[in-house]
């Protein structure tokens, strides 16, 4: 694959219909984040444009519906083996956009494979219930049916895996869905289209575009549900505009996740699991470990194993062999450095890293790199805790006690994950049910099972992707009842008896 070419045959397009189509919307130049120099660009699809992909989309799902369950499973079988097929040449494109190294892409694209053949056969199985009737002889149950037409507005940072997160669900659920791709992952998103050609046209398609471009669709009134992943001001902005219409949504929000360290757990590798979850796609993950608050007894001896770690790191070209590639793009490196600038104003000292890498190529020194960083002398009041970083910042803070670390990571108004380093088995039990987060990870940060619901509580959002409730998600519940014999049902209808009437004295 030519990546140049490709990059340049995806420039100003939007997917509908099952083709790639020029859009007449402004164009928007795309740099790769590891060179600073533009391979392409977006185009904001117009006001018609996306109108108009909502209306195939309302076609293309009634035909999807009337289908079999086994039909629509052999076909998104068909996807995740056509994205199988296209992994290397999708990578490839997700690194030179993103900056993500390419073994992280890799693993995006194995992951959305797991997800759709799970939900490929999740979508064939339980479509409702039967219940014990409340009168004899009728037969009442439930039927699950899809929302119709689901948008579906994605961040960067995953930006295949979470897409398929929600679309194969939306899919086995019997829905059409719209992806707005990220403004900084438009090119790859519209590639990965590719992979549903197995599909009705016009089932899955592809609008990029700016804020305005999702508001549309989250507004229109022939779309009927919003599974949103991203920050919390936008979360909350599409959750306000879908009230007005009562429209189901999915909101998966910001997250500022806690890593507690206790004496019991083994350091070095709970050091290996922080710089992990710390450092990992350079912090850009939602549930990175923002908040890392370690057991007095072992702050000093945690904090130099975690040096060690970051200082093992291999920075550079998501292409090259490394370990961490540049962030996204230079607004989020700049917003990056001045939450760390504050944090050492208020006291908080570097021990590793700070800067930008100074030993890069000549062709990366203006990518969006910067150094994996870990901070002591942290307090909890410090912006650097309180707010999500979402960059490769480890800040350690002291905690007297286990009680001390569980208060500190409920105290957030933020509850997506919480990781706790612990073999005492008390710890682990009170980790599990007192944090307010909707996943707790025991010694096993930063881990997804497609088997099991993701998502967050208090301002991370609410509703939950994967397993069986991810499924429901995206289905609407219709209660039945039959009658099969027609009788007459004179134990409540008219004439009341004058039996039941108030008694008259
Ligand atoms: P963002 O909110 O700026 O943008 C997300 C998407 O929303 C983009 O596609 C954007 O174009 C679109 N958008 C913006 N305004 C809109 C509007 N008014 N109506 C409709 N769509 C609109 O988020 P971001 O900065 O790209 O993503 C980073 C954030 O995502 C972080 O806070 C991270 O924690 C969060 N995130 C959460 C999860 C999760 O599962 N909870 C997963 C990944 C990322």
């Amino acid at each position: 694959m030519d990546a140049a070419a490709e990059f340049g045959r995806l420039s100003g397009v939007f997917y509908s219909g099952g083709s790639f189509l020029p859009s007449a919307g402004e164009r928007r130049t795309v740099l790769d984040p590891a060179t600073a120099k533009p391979i392409g660009e977006f185009a904001d699809v117009t006001a018609e444009e996306a109108d108009q992909v909502v209306t195939t989309a309302n076609a293309a799902q009634k035909a999807w519906w009337a289908e079999s369950a086994l039909h629509r499973s052999e076909l998104m079988h068909e996807v995740a083996r056509e994205m199988h097929r296209l992994a290397p040449e999708l990578a490839e494109l997700l690194t030179r956009e993103t900056g993500k190294p390419y073994k992280e892409s890799r693993d995006e694209l194995t992951w959305s494979i797991s997800a759709t053949d799970y939900y490929a056969e999740l979508g064939r199985h339980s479509h409702g219930s039967v219940l014990g009737p409340s009168v004899a002889g009728q037969l009442h149950y439930t039927l699950k049916e899809p929302m119709g037409v689901v948008v579906v507005i994605l961040p960067a940072n995953f930006p295949l895996l979470l897409l398929m997160w929600e679309a194969a669900a939306a899919l086995a659920a019997g829905n059409a869905v719209i992806v707005k791709p990220s403004e900084w992952a438009s090119l790859t998103t519209l590639k990965f289209m590719e992979v549903f050609t197995a599909l009705p046209a016009g089932l899955v398609q592809c609008v990029p575009g700016g804020g305005q471009v999702g508001d549309r669709l989250v507004r229109h009134p022939q779309t009927h549900m919003v599974g949103f992943t991203g920050s919390v001001p936008t979360g909350q902005a599409i959750a306000k505009a879908c009230a007005e219409q009562f429209k189901p949504h999915l909101i998966e929000a910001s997250g500022n996740d806690a890593f507690v360290v206790m004496p019991s757990a083994p350091l070095r590798t709970a050091a290996r699991a922080a710089a992990f979850a710390a450092f990992l796609n350079c912090g850009q993950v939602c549930t990175s470990a923002e908040r890392i608050y370690v057991h007095t007894d072992v702050y000093d001896e945690f904090a130099d194993l975690l040096v060690e770690e970051a200082a093992k790191l291999r920075i550079g070209s998501g292409l090259g062999a490394v370990d961490l590639g540049p962030m996204e793009h230079a607004e989020e490196r700049d917003r990056y450095e001045r939450i760390l600038a504050r944090a050492v104003e208020q006291g908080a000292k570097v021990v590793h890293g700070g800067g930008r890498p100074l030993d890069l190529p000549e062709e990366n020194r203006d990518g969006f790199f910067v150094e994996p960083t870990v901070l002591v002398n942290v307090t909890p009041d410090m912006e650097v805790m309180q707010a999500e970083i979402f960059g490769p910042l480890a800040p350690l803070c002291r905690v007297e006690s286990f009680d001390e670390a569980l208060k500190l990571t409920n105290a957030s108004l933020v509850g997506l994950g919480a990781t706790v380093y612990t073999t005492d088995l008390q710890e682990v039990h009170r980790a599990t049910t007192e944090i307010a987060t909707g996943m707790v990870w025991i010694n096993a940060p930063l881990l997804d099972n497609d088997a099991g619901p993701f998502g967050g509580r208090k301002l991370s959002g609410f509703g939950r992707q994967l397993g069986a409730e991810g499924l429901d998600t995206f289905r609407h519940t219709k209660l039945v009842m039959i009658d099969p014999a027609a009788s007459e049902h004179d134990f409540w209808w008219f004439p009341y008896s004058d039996d039941e009437a108030f008694p008259q004295d």
